[in-house]
């Protein structure tokens, strides 16, 4: 399949250095690729509307993708710029100053956090959501996302949703143990971003059990909660991803910005890096749009 012929990855997961910097971002690379799997899956959704991956499923796979998305925004680091950093980085770091604008107006503009349950919940039976929902993600397991992303969730009483990279929990600059499970204990969503950070397109035999189990063992057992929900390195994914998570009891697993699976929506919810370069009026702009396109 063309869907399958990428062969950037390879060149960016020659060094942990460049995994670490370049977190989800290659995903804006793929959204070609993604549209011809689109077309495909789009003509196999039309003869029929009750296809679904999962017999848990409440709601079949048009009457999810017929509804509203909520904004769901995806930050990496959050640090002041250094000197001389190449534009292409500042993609995934958000400087200081300019995150904490970000979580004040949406705070401002009445914006309420929800967790993966709660979106899980409204796309699978109806349930019912605050007027203005956003879901606020942390990806890759840096510290930061603790020091500055908790604290300035926590002036205005939001709740993240932090994707943990597991190989890399108490590393220097990634977070720890003690400071994943205070996050849960205080209502903070834990999720699975796999072991080490490898593209899911490239998964065959053990891979699947390597880095969607053992990164859900590894973080329930620092949490003693149940891990449901996943987020796919680079945002790159291929369909024989949907049922290897459902059988390791992942729920929903989240994408970036590219177009949804067509029969597949839980294991294919799309998110939105905010670049470090954005001001918080293209942030608010770039989450009406994003999120109100098929
Ligand atoms: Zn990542």
């Amino acid at each position: 399949m063309i869907f399958f012929s990428r062969s950037k990855l390879p060149l960016i997961l020659l060094s942990t250095i460049s995994i670490i910097i370049l977190g989800c971002g290659q995903q804006q690379q793929n959204l070609a690729d993604t549209a011809v799997h689109d077309s495909i899956n789009n003509k196999a959704a039309s003869s029929s509307d009750t296809l679904t991956t999962s017999a848990n499923e409440v709601a079949d796979a048009a009457t999810i993708l017929s509804k509203k998305q909520v904004p769901v925004l995806c930050y990496h680091d959050i640090k002041n710029w250094p000197p001389n950093l190449r534009t292409s980085m500042k993609e995934y770091i958000v400087p200081i100053q300019n995150f904490k604008d970000q979580m004040k107006i949406l705070h401002d503009s009445g914006y309420k956090t929800i967790s993966p349950d709660e979106y899980y919940a409204y796309l699978t039976t109806g349930a019912t959501l605050p007027e203005k929902p956003v879901m606020i993600t942390y990806d890759d397991t840096d510290e930061e996302q603790f020091t500055i992303g908790k604290t300035e969730m926590d002036k205005y009483g939001f709740k993240g949703v932090y994707f943990i990279m597991t190989i890399s929990i108490g590393r220097p600059r990634y977070m720890n143990k003690e400071q994943i499970k205070q996050l849960a204990d205080e209502g903070h969503t834990i999720a699975s971003h796999t072991w080490d950070h490898h593209s899911v397109k490239k998964y065959e035999g053990d891979d699947w059990d390597n880095q969607l189990l053992k990164s859900k063992n590894t973080i329930e057992g620092i949490t003693g909660k149940p891990v449901q929900y996943f987020a796919y390195p680079f945002g790159l994914w291929k369909p024989e991803a949907f049922p290897e998570l459902e059988k390791r009891g992942y729920k929903a697993a989240f994408i970036l910005s590219t177009s949804r699976d067509t029969t597949a929506p839980l294991y294919t919810i799309r998110r939105m890096i905010v670049p470090g370069t954005w001001s918080t009026a293209s942030m608010i702009n770039s989450m009406k749009k994003t999120f109100n396109r098929n």
